[in-house]
């Protein structure tokens, strides 16, 4: 690209490589960077919620991955199955996920695509800040950490039996781990804790001692390297800078605890009202709609980590209220819902 592009993003994730895809199927003319090149691994749970599917696929197709019919919760002894009460989850390798959407962005008629280049400042007509959860656009539309502060870490493995089509989430004391297949006979393994009780090898301890999952662990090998991420939770209150014609997306824009397991929905749910908001220059109705699915994913992380405080806590949960997290999933997750 020559001239002046009509749009610069500044982040190759999957907010970035959406938005890009979307725009240059719409004639606009996209600069893209990315400050990595692919693939690159990123901390993260790997479990795609089904309206991030649902986004996903009509954006551009689904990625070869696993698929997932819901979640299994442990916690002291209790477990519970809870299905998506519709569509299906999937999990995708952060390193495939992005690396497959970076390209199709690349591949887009329009959009221009530069990997291995932090953005150097010459921009289009609107700047969009896809940078991910540190942005530095921050400096301009600052963002506060939520808390309580959390620390996030994960990897993928050999070596844990019985792994089959849900998300597992185990509780314990200090946060949550999580398991789920990964495809190719891996499995995906993330744990997210109080910053306080944060240690590195937490997280390969907790496999092989929480009581819920030890018997299934049998020479866990790691297969990719152990990653971490903090602060997990942040709040912008604004995403539009309208004398710069600047406008945040996924994680800079704000994002729930994890533990939600919604950052990549909200982040792909949200690329259309992106896309529309910069091709009519209503930016106004972005910041808007995505405060408020922004603010509806934050709150529902809120209660899940007030329920989960302790183990204790979690299995009272699962035993005797277990009946409303269909309920709880339906108002998260049903088409539409993040919209507050
Ligand atoms: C431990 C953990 C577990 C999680 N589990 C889940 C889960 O199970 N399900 C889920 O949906 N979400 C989960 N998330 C959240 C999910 O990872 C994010 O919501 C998602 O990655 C947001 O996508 P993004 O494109 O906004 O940002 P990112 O994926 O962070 O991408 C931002 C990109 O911008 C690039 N970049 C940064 N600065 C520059 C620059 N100056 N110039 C050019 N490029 C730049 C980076 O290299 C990066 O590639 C988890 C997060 C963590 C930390």
């Amino acid at each position: 690209m020559t001239s002046t592009p009509d749009v610069t993003i500044v982040g190759g994730g999957p907010a970035g490589s959406s938005l890009a895809i979307a725009l240059g199927r719409a004639g606009a003319r996209v600069a893209l960077y990315e400050k990595a090149t692919f693939p690159r691994l990123k901390p993260c749970g790997e479990g795609l919620l089904p309206h991030g599917v649902a986004a996903l696929e009509r954006l551009v197709g689904l990625p070869s991955a696993p698929r997932v019919r819901g979640l299994r919760f442990s916690a002291g002894g209790e477990t519970v199955d809870v299905d998506f009460p519709a569509g299906h989850g999937l999990v995708v390798r952060r390193d495939r996920l992005d690396t497959w959407l970076f390209t199709a962005a690349a591949e887009t008629p329009g959009v221009d695509v530069r990997t291995g280049t932090a953005f150097d400042g010459e921009r289009g007509r609107v700047l969009v800040g896809a940078d991910g959860a540190k942005s530095r656009f921050h400096r301009l539309l600052p963002a506060t950490p939520d808390r309580p502060r959390r620390v996030g870490l994960s990897t993928h493995v050999h070596g844990i039996a019985g792994v089959e089509d849900r998300v597992e989430v185990f509780f314990h004391d200090h946060g949550e781990v999580y398991i789920a297949p990964a495809g190719g006979g891996e499995t995906l393994v993330a744990g997210l804790f109080d910053y306080r009780h944060f240690r590195r090898d937490g997280l390969p301890h907790l496999l092989g001692t929480l009581p819920a999952l030890r018997d299934r662990v049998e020479r866990l090998e790691l297969t990719t390297p152990l990653l971490a991420s903090a602060p997990l939770g942040l709040r912008v209150p604004r995403v539009v800078d309208h004398a710069r014609q600047l406008l945040l997306v996924g994680d800079a824009a704000g994002c729930p605890d994890p533990i939600t397991g919604d950052g990549m929905a909200l982040a792909l749910s949200s690329t259309e009202l992106a896309a529309d908001a910069i091709l009519t220059g209503r930016l106004g109705d972005y910041q808007r709609q995505r405060l408020a699915r922004g603010r509806r994913a934050r709150r529902l992380g809120r209660l899940m980590l007030r329920l989960s405080r302790t183990e204790r806590r979690a299995a009272w949960f699962l035993r005797d209220l277990s009946g409303v997290i269909p309920k709880l999933l339906d108002v998260a997750l049903e088409p539409g819902s993040t919209a507050g």
